[in-house]
């Protein structure tokens, strides 16, 4: 009988490694999470923002360090668009550290493995298993497994080692925590034009004790040979807010990378990606964890089935995962594209004139009533199709959403 050290062997063990690990061990499976980094959680590069759905799925509630009640979204021009409502929770800010933590420990006591301060060096695959050799502690162990998962993030290894592509789009991240933001309890604040977030928003964002994460995100080609940081520095000096940002002292800075776009092959004979590592963000907000969440959850069943078969060459696994992962990279690609339409390729004169259309009372009750930072696309098409301003844009959203 072929001999494997573990059933499952998931690179990093990041939140998305650890959720991964906790629901195969759950299910009776020998997994072993390997992360490079000699504790969880660090470094961290995360505006910690958990949707209700995505913190339920793990109930690391004790990690929550602030909620949040809405958002007040400010256009180009100043217009604010006020999204949420007092008292009704929309999504946590965590510390993320401590969620990572709390998501690697739940695959702990499930019986998963962790191994710290360890990377694989090689892997090759063959008709039973895959064969690893991994540098744990500066040494090296070799180690067989029926699946390896790579969860190892946004540059990960696993996904170059067997060419399963690249996420559509990388964004890139900066942020800054801050102490002597005054803002208004329970609600975070976003920013937009393009000499702040070329085609994306700045935010600000309680954290707790008195604490502020102000940052921004972008991709390479909209900020034209500019640095994320200038970007920053020009919303600190921005003529409009300034003086909001000007009582504050910064306390950490941290820059990475979003991958958004579902790579072309997330599975190889025994090789899977999950997470950043596949490019699961969302490509409106940035958030990963929850869609990182949902891949692994919403294909558990079959998987476990073909690993304990151990039947798990590439047909196999595109048969478990071709139905549920198309039709997250489809909502993927229409949101985009409705991103596209509305905010990111348009000029700051143009955003503008959407935000006063957003202003409007019946399109903010509209917002209100559909708007749900998990589910953009439906929110997208009843502003096209319900709000007469928008009304233009449908026909051509229509082709893109064809075309997408
Ligand atoms: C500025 C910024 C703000 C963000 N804000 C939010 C937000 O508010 N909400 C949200 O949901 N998402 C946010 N994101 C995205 C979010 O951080 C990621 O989507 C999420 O961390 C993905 O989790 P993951 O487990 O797939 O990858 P990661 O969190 O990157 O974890 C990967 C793990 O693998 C380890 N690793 C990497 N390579 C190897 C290797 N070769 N061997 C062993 N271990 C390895 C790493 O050390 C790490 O521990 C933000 C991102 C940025 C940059």
């Amino acid at each position: 009988m072929d001999k494997h050290d573990y059933d499952v062997i998931i690179v990093g063990a990041g939140p998305v490694g650890g959720r991964a690990a906790t629901l195969l061990a759950e299910e009776g499976l020998r997994v072993l999470m390997l992360e490079e980094h000699k504790e969880i959680g660090r470094p961290f590069q995360c505006a910690g923002l958990v949707t209700p759905s995505a913190m339920d799925a793990v109930g690391a509630h004790q990690t929550v360090l602030q909620e949040v009640d809405g958002a007040l979204i400010h256009g180009p021009s100043g217009t604010l668009v006020p999204v949420g409502t007092d008292g009704k929770l929309r999504t946590y800010v965590v510390c993320r550290k401590r969620f990572d933590q709390f998501v690697v420990q739940q695959g702990m006591e499930a019986g998963a493995s962790l191994w710290l301060d360890s990377a694989p060096l090689s892997a090759t695959t063959d008709e039973t298993g895959v064969q690893l050799l991994v540098r744990k502690e500066g040494e090296e162990r070799s180690l067989r497994c029926k699946l390896l998962i790579g969860a190892d993030g946004a540059h990960s290894w696993t996904r170059r080692m067997f060419k399963m592509g690249r996420p559509k789009e990388l964004m890139i991240g900066f942020q800054t925590e801050v102490v002597g933001y005054e803002g208004r309890e329970r609600w975070l604040e976003m920013y937009s034009g393009s000499s702040i977030a070329p085609g994306f928003f700045a935010w600000v964002i309680p954290s707790g004790f008195g604490t502020h994460r102000i940052g921004l995100w972008s991709t390479a080609d909209r900020l034209n040979g500019r640095s994320i940081e200038s970007c920053y520095q020009d919303l600190m000096d921005h003529p409009l807010w300034k003086e909001r940002f000007e009582n504050t002292s910064e306390i950490a800075r941290y820059c990475g990378p979003v991958p958004s776009g579902m790579v072309k092959k997330p599975v190889r004979d025994r090789v899977m990606l999950l997470g950043d590592a596949a490019g699961m963000a969302k490509p409106t907000t940035g958030g990963g964890l929850g869609p990182g969440f949902h891949q692994i959850q919403c294909i558990l069943a079959p998987l476990v089935n073909a690993i304990d078969e151990n039947l798990l060459d590439e047909a196999r696994l595109k048969a478990i995962t071709k139905q549920p992962w198309n039709a997250m990279k489809k909502e993927q690609d229409r949101a985009r594209t409705l991103r596209n339409l509305l905010v990111s390729d348009c000029t700051d004169e143009v955003l503008d004139k959407h935000f006063i259309n957003f202003a409007h009372p019946d399109t903010l009750s509209l917002i209100n009533a559909i708007g749900d930072i998990e589910k953009p696309v439906p929110l997208g098409m009843a502003l096209l199709k319900q709000v007469p301003a928008f009304r233009p844009l449908a026909l051509k959203a229509g082709v893109r959403l064809l075309l997408s």
